[in-house]
């Protein structure tokens, strides 16, 4: 290696040991064209043999050591929040917090006395990568009395909460080149992971006039005019807005897919035993071939802690899932997976259903004090979940985001804006919390909007 590029490739590592120094704090701009990193391998490769390039081996853009896809995945808003509330309160601020999809109950005592129970028994060790077969029993009796629909276990994968399972989903079928609709306002994540692996979201605006959920006829234009959509995400009750798709809604979707026989459904239904009026079937039980059921223990049971969620899919999507979770997890925390034993085969019907009954009274609560509060509307009363999306766009000038901050800084009340739902101009509010909190968090956010009028 001559003197020349000597100094090159010192510019060139100093440039990489600076961008290190500064990953924690900023990221940097897309590369265009060839990147820094090339050009280290380049030279490197010149360095065991022919003389250097000197204009290939110019830096054009700074060193990146992250991934480029970072560039365009978002953090998630809510987990953001949720730290800087847990940071706020670190310092000893008392912040209330509306912010997080979290039952404030806890599991049931089933569940609790099996987790203690496994730690006794010393049941400690790796499961098999798909889950315990006892666990895995339990999950395909629970679809199959309530659900009518039949899994064999080995259709089945747990992981670690529903989310890995979405996340999973998405990567075992999706790429490249693909695209996934996702109908707006939606969960964060999914538009967020299918831009880590590598596919396009394709966001479908729903409206409150059809209680947010696709309507056939957009779900028919948007494949029409989108021949690389290979996977529908159907959040169904829809965290965040609260809506549900009933039978004949799933059926006329499932209608049109008939005509779409290469795209697949991913059918995220975690809160499905979290409805106040009517039922919420599988999709499953109407496509059964080409969907994924995702569903998981955090919200029905309490055990967001436990992080146990699954996956159900026939078996070639199945076998694709348990590779990569091979690859990433090896399994779900054995702990856990027999507190979920417990959950399906120990917990009644009754005993969850009370805490419908409870969801119900602080949804009521929570839409009656809204409904008081000046330039504040809901579009829709939710009908599933824990959440309501209120439209708050007359304040801010309809940026809901500075709303949040504004919110937390000065009452130390945690909402989420809705523009990282796809949903600009409104707000999430979980009231799956106490009614004394709910109490408190509505008179905040009613004093605070009052300020924000009463301001010159
Ligand atoms: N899907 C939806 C729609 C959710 O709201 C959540 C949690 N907020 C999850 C999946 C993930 O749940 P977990 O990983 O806790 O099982």
């Amino acid at each position: 290696m001559n003197h020349r590029s000597m100094k090159l490739l010192s510019l060139l590592l100093l440039e990489r040991a600076t961008a290190f120094a500064w990953t924690g704090i900023s990221l940097r701009k897309p590369s265009t064209g060839t990147n820094s990193f090339s050009k280290i391998s380049s030279l490197a490769a010149t360095s065991t043999g022919s003389s250097i390039n000197a204009t290939t081996a110019t830096p054009t853009t700074p060193f990146s050591p992250l991934n480029p896809i970072l560039q365009q995945v978002q953090p998630s808003k809510t987990v953001e929040i949720f730290s800087l509330v847990k940071d706020m309160e670190a310092a000893g601020e008392t912040v209330t917090s509306l912010c997080v999809g979290e039952p404030d109950f806890l599991p049931p005592k089933a569940v609790l006395e099996a987790a203690t129970q496994a730690i006794v028994d010393g049941d400690t060790r790796y499961t098999a990568v798909t889950g315990t077969l006892a666990l895995r029993k339990a999950i395909a009796a629970d679809l199959q009395r309530r659900k009518g629909v039949t899994y064999q276990p080995t259709e089945i994968v747990v992981g670690n909460g529903a989310k890995q399972c979405v996340y999973q989903g998405i990567l075992a079928t999706c790429g490249e080149g693909d695209k996934v609709l996702v109908p707006a306002p939606y969960w964060p994540s999914y538009p967020e992971m299918v831009k880590v692996v590598g596919a396009e979201p394709v966001v479908v605006e729903t409206t409150s006039n059809n209680g947010y959920l696709i309507t056939p006829e957009d779900l028919r234009r948007t494949l029409q005019e989108n021949p690389d959509i290979k996977l529908i995400i159907l959040c169904n009750p829809s965290n965040p807005t609260g809506g549900v798709y009933h039978l004949e809604q799933l059926k006329a979707i499932a209608e049109v897919l008939k005509n779409f026989p290469n795209v697949l459904v991913l059918a995220d239904e975690i809160y499905e035993r979290l409805v106040y009026d009517g039922e919420c079937p599988a999709f499953a039980s109407l496509l059964f071939d080409r969907t994924l059921t995702v569903n998981g223990f955090s919200k029905a049971y309490a055990m967001t802690g436990l992080r146990l969620g699954y996956v159900a899919a026939p078996q070639p999507l199945a076998k694709a899932i348990t590779t990569i979770q091979s690859q990433l997890t090896s399994c779900a925390g054995s702990i856990s997976q027999a507190a979920g034993v417990a959950a399906l085969t120990q917990v009644s019907d009754a005993e969850l259903d009370q805490n419908i009954e409870i969801m119900r009274e602080k949804r009521d609560y929570v839409l009656g004090e809204l409904s008081k509060m000046p330039g504040v509307s809901v579009a829709m009363p939710p009908n599933g979940a824990f959440y309501v999306l209120p439209d708050v766009s007359s304040y801010f000038d309809g940026d809901d985001a500075q709303l949040c901050l504004e919110l937390l800084k000065s009452k130390k009340l945690a909402i989420v804006p809705g523009s990282s739902f796809g949903a600009p101009g409104t707000v999430r509010l979980s009231y799956a919390t106490s009614m004394e909190e709910l109490g408190t968090a509505m008179s905040k956010l009613r004093e605070f909007l009052e300020e924000q009028k009463d301001s010159p």
